[in-house]
């Protein structure tokens, strides 16, 4: 991030705004929530504040994959969470999915209902995924296991020790999407201009920025692997802690990959583009150490990884040319899973984070669930992502084994 001043005069001038809600970031999580809080009170007045410009952070840098499930196998997820609370979220992101399908125009958000793969690149990474098929039917989701010949005639690939297809997994332009929400919604966007605090008192907010101050009834801090920063005071760093992810486009190559595929547990994913372009990302547990903090840079040798990767599992890639390299921060949470807090003395007062590498596969029927809470309305699934959850254990940094579990 650019070091950005801002100067006396500008913070002794800050004009003040009023409405009926504000969200602190504009991520897609912002502006899901913009969203629905538009179609649930046609009425309201709202604004989304913004450090940067509208998909700044991970929204607008990630694969674009919407993928079922949580960001490991069901088989895994159900051992570490137990077999009920694996298939309500699991349902949590089908309903995710089948929202962006049934709600937004495909065309405008260059949707496509692909289907998506899990590969294995291991011989146990394998028995998961095939003992994840069984699961998932047992519970009435979709899934095709196929052996390692099946998986890479399937995929056009080599090395994989087979897979799993799930028909309902998609993929999507996330920054398309980002922006048609934020239109849908029409609230009020301010970009360029961090927030530097957000008080709460009573049933008022009062959140202010390096330019301006704003009164609110209603906010929402969804800036996922920033929330430390923005409420030092919220205990954040016990919620979420940045981890950086990498990706790389290369130059058109002929058109071969059908649908998105995550693989080696997670730790890769690649998809082709319409445009022939592939794209790839991951390769982070092979530099675990240098892939945290707030940094946006990319490194030579994790994206030799992901070029050697490419090269070795997706031979009809041939020689490729590298256009587009980039880095993106995600918040990762000690469990893999979302949080959603209060702010303190508010009831209407919220904040999220925690996305682990996978909010694409949620964040639109986590607006739904946030502008319901916003406004003071029940939603079935908030059980699952409260905060309260976290209180024993320490920072989300010390739980590297639980965050290292959660991909990409
Ligand atoms: C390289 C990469 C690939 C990924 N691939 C996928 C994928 O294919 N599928 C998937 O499901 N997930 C994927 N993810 C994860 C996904 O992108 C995130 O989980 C999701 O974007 C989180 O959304 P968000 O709105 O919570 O956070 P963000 O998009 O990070 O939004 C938070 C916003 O808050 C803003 N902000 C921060 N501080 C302030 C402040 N002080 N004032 C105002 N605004 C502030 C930030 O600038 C940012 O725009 C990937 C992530 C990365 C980095």
């Amino acid at each position: 991030m650019t070091e950005r001043t801002t100067s006396f005069w500008i913070r002794n001038n800050r004009p003040s705004f009023r409405y009926d809600a504000v969200i602190v970031g504009g991520g897609i999580v912002g502006c899901a929530t913009a969203f629905w809080l538009r179609r649930i009170r046609p009425g309201l007045n709202i604004a989304i504040l913004e450090r940067e410009y509208l998909g700044s952070g991970a929204s607008g840098r990630n694969a674009g994959f919407v993928l079922q499930g949580t960001a490991t196998s069901y088989a895994l997820d159900i051992d570490r969470f137990g077999r009920q609370l694996a298939a309500r979220l699991y349902q949590l992101t089908l309903e995710n999915r089948n929202l962006i399908f049934s709600e937004i125009p495909s065309d405008a958000i260059d949707a496509h209902a692909t289907g998506s793969v899990t590969a294995a690149g291991s011989d146990k990474e394998s028995e998961s995924l095939r003992k994840s098929e069984g699961l998932l039917r047992q519970d009435g989701f979709a899934a095709e296991y196929h052996s390692s010949a099946e998986i890479n005639g399937i995929l056009g690939s080599r090395g994989f020790y087979g897979g799993l297809l799930v028909p309902s997994g998609g993929v999507l332009d996330p920054v398309k999407l980002l922006r048609f929400l934020a239109s849908q919604s029409r609230a009020t966007l301010y970009e360029y201009d961090p927030v530097e605090s957000v008080h709460t008192d009573g049933s008022m907010a009062r959140i202010v920025t390096g330019h301006r101050e704003f009164e609110s009834d209603h906010v929402l801090v969804s800036a996922n692997a920033y929330l430390p920063l923005v409420l030092p005071e919220s205990d954040g760093a016990r919620h979420v802690r940045p981890v950086r992810a990498q990706m790389l486009a290369t130059a058109p190559v002929p058109v071969f990959l059908e649908r998105p595929v995550y693989s080696h547990d997670g730790y890769f994913y690649v998809r082709q583009h319409a445009s022939g372009r592939i794209l790839v990302g991951g390769a982070r547990h092979l530099h675990v150490a240098d892939e945290v903090g707030y940094s946006d840079a990319v490194t030579s040798t994790l994206q030799r990884d992901l070029e050697s990767y490419l090269s070795e599992f997706f031979p009809r890639v041939g020689d490729f040319e590298v256009v587009d390299r980039w880095s993106g921060t995600m918040g990762f949470s000690p469990d893999g899973r979302p949080s959603v807090g209060s702010l303190p003395g508010n009831a209407h007062g919220l904040w999220v984070a925690g996305f682990t590498g996978h909010g694409m596969s949620i964040a639109f029927r986590m607006g739904l669930l946030l502008a319901r809470r916003m406004l003071g309305d029940a939603d079935e699934y908030a059980p699952i992502f409260s905060a309260d959850r976290h209180a024993e254990v320490g920072d989300a940094g010390d739980d590297h084994a639980a965050a290292e579990n959660s991909k990409p």
